[in-house]
């Protein structure tokens, strides 16, 4: 449901060492209607971003395995994640900071303390500025369709019920047919390249994805190359 005029499924990760600041940010995002998603060192935050990747992501400067700015910049540099709009979050107010983290790739910028206020108009500007303005497309492969607005697959009236990776995964193929991608390409393209994923992680996720569209009949479309990886195709046998 639409509320100022932001979807209410969209996903905000918050990286954050502080705990009372992170809480407090993370409150007024739920009450906004955004998800929230944490995360306290940059570790924490690529895992995140592997296993859903989120609208937007708020980086404090100040993290303890790296720093926020360092985090950013490789955010940016990932052909997968550079879509994703970063606001830094810093104590420090001087102007040379603020020139780093616009250098470092960040859509904005934002200095402590600050209101819950003033956090979501920035948000809210951020997102709107970084929509997309790709017109919704509606793809369509065999039996199923995939809906680019609604984040969802359909096949007939139904909706697939499928995970954030795994609903990732099927658009990727769908976008992508009768193609062969070996695992480790799946993880670059899908999962962006995230250094702490194993391949074995798709093996998963392939199955999880196949029994979603086992009782549409579908599964027969995620094929595997033996030696090479997985297709899909709706051309089968
Ligand atoms: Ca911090």
């Amino acid at each position: 449901m639409p509320r100022n005029g932001i979807m209410t499924s969209r996903q905000i990760l918050i990286v954050e060492d502080e705990r009372p600041i992170r809480e407090m940010v993370a409150f007024g995002l739920r009450r906004a209607g955004f998800e929230v998603a944490e995360a306290d060192d940059t570790r924490e935050a690529r895992a995140r971003i592997a296993d859903r990747r989120p609208d937007l992501v708020l980086i404090d400067w100040m993290l303890p395995d790296m720093s926020g700015l360092e985090l950013t910049r490789a955010l940016k540099k990932d052909k997968d994640t550079r879509e994703v709009p970063v606001i830094m979050l810093t104590a420090r107010a001087e102007e040379q900071d603020k020139v780093s983290g616009l250098e470092g790739g960040a859509d904005d910028y934002l200095t402590k303390p600050f209101s819950p206020r003033e956090l979501l108009a920035r948000i809210n500007a951020v997102l709107r500025r970084t929509a997309s303005s790709a017109p919704d497309e509606l793809v369509s492969a065999g039996v199923l369709s995939l809906d680019t607005a609604g984040h969802r697959v359909i096949c007939g009236d139904a909706t697939v019920a499928l995970g954030p990776t795994e609903y990732r995964l099927l658009s990727f193929f769908m976008t992508h047919a009768d193609r062969v991608y070996s695992r480790s390409q799946l993880l670059d393209r899908v999962w962006g390249g995230n250094v702490y994923v194993e391949e074995r992680t798709v093996d998963v996720h392939i199955r999880r994805l196949r029994k979603a569209l086992e009782s549409f009949d579908c599964d027969k479309y995620i094929q595997t190359v033996r030696g090479a990886g997985y297709r899909f195709s709706t051309r089968t046998g």
